[in-house]
């Protein structure tokens, strides 16, 4: 399945990229977690893919962790 390389943070409203990478040849499958990290507040955010329908791939299921 396809997730995004950025996202928009949902604490600042900047951009979050992808921590977490798979190869082509193995891709992300339902199950799988997925880390971002924001550029501008540093917050990390972790979601675990639950199914292949991009509608649920919604910030507001996310789980942010600060450090
Ligand atoms: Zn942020």
């Amino acid at each position: 399945m396809q997730v995004p390389d950025e996202i928009h943070c949902v604490e600042c409203g900047g951009i979050c990229g992808r921590l977490t990478h798979r190869p082509d040849d193995d891709p992300f499958q339902p199950g799988d977690w997925v880390a971002y990290r924001c550029a501008d507040c540093l917050e990390r955010f972790d979601m675990q893919l639950e199914n292949e329908d991009p509608e649920e791939f919604k910030p507001e299921n996310w789980t942010g962790y600060s450090n």
